[in-house]
This record gives structure tokens, sequence and C-alpha cells, in this order.
């Protein structure tokens, strides 16, 4: 899929990159960004002593070369760059299913206490009863949440939590003695970690297909279960952003062939405060708390997915658990049916601890108001775009949740111009584009997650962006196919960008890409 004017791209791409001057190639000889008292000569002698121990093989012969330059040039070199990318703190930002939720600044302020941030994880028990007491109390408050027995904060990510679950579940299952019990059954619509989670778990992935309306039904599920069954993965609301409304009848169904439901709630955003997936008939859950509970995680991190249980299987849950007696906090690694230790120490506390001061400061109904502003900001964000080109995959009058999908096939039918191009062209609007191309059922596919936080005029605006795309799509399509225009870096050739032959990863990399490919 090599587009027409890529090459162009190509060379605005290097332009771009290669005009902002590499460190080292700022850097001048003797120059410094520091100013400290000189060491005084017993010091520097004590460390020479210190350096002749080393082996003179393993020492450098030659001076190390870093850049050297002065504190403002660093400053501004790296202020640059980051003007040069965009961020949920520059504008709208609704990646569906991602969650890009503001970060309110006093959780940032409280994760980067020194008297938190500094503590070392092989500190005694006793030496850290603060954090230990917030992890407790977190996994307590997640319980009530989720409507769960107990919870372990320790997974690094939801897809390490859902790994966590089918082991759980994998674990408990062989203790009853059903082995037979192998397939896990998951959703068309699923997120990709769900089936690659529970095969990481040495089960066999099901598929479910999803109904007309977009949701998983009794009648789908009846024919796939078999005594061979060990659970189902189900995400609600679902990638389409629809609740799923026949959970009980599913739910029902799963547990008389003795097997254990899952929830994904990396996205718990529509439903805090209002239902609860243990009442729901889960076993096992896992909630994004990045996602959920806000916490900056741009490219990829950091995260944590916490994973809750019925009292059944709690004793299944990683180790080492926080434990609470006589008004002390302690780790206890003792737990001889845990699926064992899966991340070094208690988990990312950093972001626990964002977790744990969202939900303190909204309270009980200020989670209820959050999922509340949430579900309309997505209705009627929806509600406001041109369904001639952007087709809601919400029918029969079912509202749509936290997040909504269109298909933009109406408008690429029409006039060529395809999701993804779409996406860019929005970026010349100072927005971030949705997640396209997602979830896999539905083509040229935009979701769309306003978060709660967004106001009207945002979503008015950002509406506005999408249809005056469309139009102008049927206007004038080149302008958009080669959009975005005036952002840093110009549309890229997806293959060469990617392709280890053309990808650019460090600045040899830049000088060898002036040669011609
Ligand atoms: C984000 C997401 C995941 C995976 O979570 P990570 O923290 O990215 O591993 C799983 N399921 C759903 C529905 C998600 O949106």
């Amino acid at each position: 899929m090599i587009r027409e004017g890529s090459e162009q791209n190509m060379v605005k791409y290097r332009q771009a990159v290669w005009d902002e001057p590499l460190l080292i190639e700022l850097s001048r000889k003797g120059r410094v960004g520091y100013s400290l008292p000189k060491i005084p000569e017993k010091i520097t002698e004590q460390i020479d002593d210190q350096s002749r121990l080393i082996p003179s093989a393993m020492t450098r012969s030659s001076e190390l070369e870093l850049p050297e330059m002065s504190e403002p040039e660093v400053l501004r070199h790296y202020v640059r760059l980051s003007q040069m990318n965009f961020a949920i703190d520059v504008g709208m930002y609704p990646l569906g299913s991602c969650t890009m939720k503001y970060n309110p600044k006093v959780s940032q302020r409280i994760a980067r206490n020194p008297n938190i941030a500094n503590l070392h994880p092989y500190q005694d028990a006793d030496t850290i009863q603060g954090i230990l007491s917030i992890l407790f109390e977190l996994e307590r408050m997640l319980c009530e949440i989720a409507g769960m027995h107990s919870f372990s904060v320790q997974p690094a990510a939801g897809a390490q939590g859902e790994y966590v679950g089918a082991l759980i579940i994998r674990n408990y299952l062989r203790d009853q003695g059903l082995e037979c019990k192998k397939e896990i059954l998951v959703p068309d619509s699923a997120h990709g970690t769900n089936p690659a989670s529970a095969a990481m778990a040495g089960f066999k992935v099901v598929k479910i297909p999803s109904s007309a309306t977009g949701i998983v039904t009794a009648e789908a599920v009846k024919p796939l279960v078999t005594e061979k069954t060990a659970g189902m993965m189900l995400t609600v609301p679902n990638t389409l952003g629809i609740f799923e409304s026949e959970i009980r009848e599913v739910t029902n169904i799963v547990h008389d062939s003795r097997g254990l439901m899952y929830y994904d709630g990396a996205n718990m955003n529509a439903l805090l405060g209002r239902v609860r997936p243990g009442d729901m008939g889960f076993d096992v859950v896992h909630i994004n708390v990045h996602k959920t509970f806000a916490t900056p995680h741009g490219g990829g991190g950091p995260g944590a997915g916490p994973v809750g249980v019925t009292e059944k299987l709690s004793e299944y849950l990683p180790i080492p658990r926080v434990t609470s007696s006589n008004g002390a906090y302690n780790l206890e690694y003792n737990k001889s049916k845990s699926v064992g230790q899966i991340k070094s120490f208690v988990g990312n506390t950093a972001v626990l601890l964002r977790a744990y001061c969202y939900i303190l400061s909204l309270g009980r109904e200020g989670l209820k108001l959050a999922s509340e502003q949430a579900v309309l900001s997505s209705n009627y964000l929806l509600s406001l775009l041109d369904r001639q080109s952007f087709s809601p995959t919400t029918s029969n009058g079912i509202p749509a949740k936290h997040e909504f999908v269109v298909s933009e096939s109406p408008l690429k039918k029409k006039t060529g111009v395809s999701a993804g191009d779409v996406a860019k062209a929005i970026l010349d609007q100072g927005m971030h584009s949705p997640t396209t191309y997602f979830p896999l059922i539905v083509n040229e596919a935009l979701m769309i997650e306003p978060t709660e936080t967004e106001t009207l005029e945002n979503l008015e605006a950002y509406a506005k962006t999408l249809n005056s795309i469309s139009k102008k799509s049927n206007e004038d399509k080149d302008t958009v196919l080669a959009s975005p225009h005036s952002t840093a870096i110009g549309k890229l050739d997806e293959v060469r960008a990617s392709h280890p032959n053309t990808m650019i990863l460090n600045w040899k990399g830049i000088l060898k890409s002036q040669q011609p490919v």
C-alpha cells in the first residue's frame, strides 16, 4: 500500500527531523550546562586510585563522546521536540478503548511526593506502612467498585491482568479435577489481548460471532459450550460501546457447564457506581486503572491491571498479598495455591497511587457522575455526526456507552477517502484522531471515546471537524488525502516507515537516510 506522493512525504519526514539538529550536532567542545564547585584534589586522587582497580582491558581508551551543551540549549531542544508531539494536555484525545482521560494534576503531585517516590522496594514492611496501607485500601475500594471478594493490584497492565486471570481459572479447574476444560470462549469483538492471554495460559481459544446488533447472544454461545469449556472472556460494555444485554443468560450457560466467567473491565468508565461485574455473575475481573482511574499512559505505558476474584478463587491471587492485622500491614508470600509472583515487588505503585487519589477525590457520587458524563458526552457527540458519511454501529435505539464506533465506509465508497485518511485530517485541527480499524468486525472503523471531562464546545468542535472533513472529501478529496498539512511531520508511508530497511531508529539512521534508498 505504498501511496502516491509517498516519496515526497518521506523526504518531508527526513527534512522535519533533519531540520531539528541532533544534540550531538549542537555540541561544542567544552560547553557546559552546569556550574559546580571544583572537586578537591584529595577526592580526585581517591577516584583515580579506585579506577586503577578496574582491569585496563575494561577501561575506555578514548573519551566518551557525549554532547556538550549549555542548559538553555538542552531545554530548548526538548521543548521543541515536545511541540512536535500531541498530548491530552494539548487538545482533545478521544482514542476509543484506550481512554485518554484528563489526568488531574493533584494526583501527579502526590505520585511525585519524595516520601513515596523515593521508597526502596527492598525496605522492610514496617518502614513502608504508608504505601502498604494505600495499596490495601485500594484493593478494598476496587472490591467494592467491581463487587468482588478480593483484588490484587500487582499486574502491570490489562494484558497481564488477563493472563493472571486465565492462570487462576486454569489452576482452579485443575484443583477441581476438571483438567479436561481446555477451551476459552472469546467474542470476535474482543481486544486482541484476550485471545493472546488465554492462549499464553495454555487454553484453546474459541471465537464467538457477534450478533447483527453487535452483542454476544445466548443463542451464539449455547452450541459452543461443551465439557471442555473452561470459561468465557467478556468485555462490558463491549468494544462497540454497547452493553451486553444477555449477560445473565450467557453466564448461566457457562456456569451450568462448570466454566468460569472472566470480565474484561479495561474500561469501566460507563459502569462506575451503577452496575458491578460481581453482581452480574462474573468470577474474575481485571480493571485497567490507567484508563478508568486516570494516569498518563501515552506510548504504551505505564499501567496497572488489578485482578479481582470471588471468594472461592481468592487463594489463587498472585503473591505477595498485602495483608493487615492489628493495624499493621504486611506482605505475605506464603500462599501455596497462588499462581505465583507475576511482577517484581508489589506492582506499579505510582500508577496505583494515582488511581487511589482519583477514586478518593471523586468519591462515591463523583465516580457515578464521571460515568454519567462519559456516557452523555459519547452519545451527544454521536448525535452530531453526519450519518451519510459515518454510519453508527449501534442500532434499534440502543444508546452507546462511554464510547461508540462508526463505520466510515459510506464516505470511503463515495470518495475513496478512508478512515485512516480522516484520522490524519483531524490532526490539522489540533485534535487527536480516534482509534481506527478497531474493532476488527467493523469496516473502516472509527472508535470515539470523548471521556467525561470534555466541554460541550469541544464535543461540538470535534463533530464539526469530522463533518467538515466529510464535506471536503466530497469537494476536494486530494487535499484531504494529503493531510496532515500543519503538523511537524506530514503523512508517512506506513510501509516504509516500519520496514526494517527504511525504518529510522537513531541519528545514524537519519544520516544513512540522506542517501537514496
Ligand atoms: C486496553 C485494553 C486491554 C489491554 O490493556 P493493556 O493495559 O493495554 O494491556 C484489554 N482489553 C480492552 C477492552 C482494552 O481496551
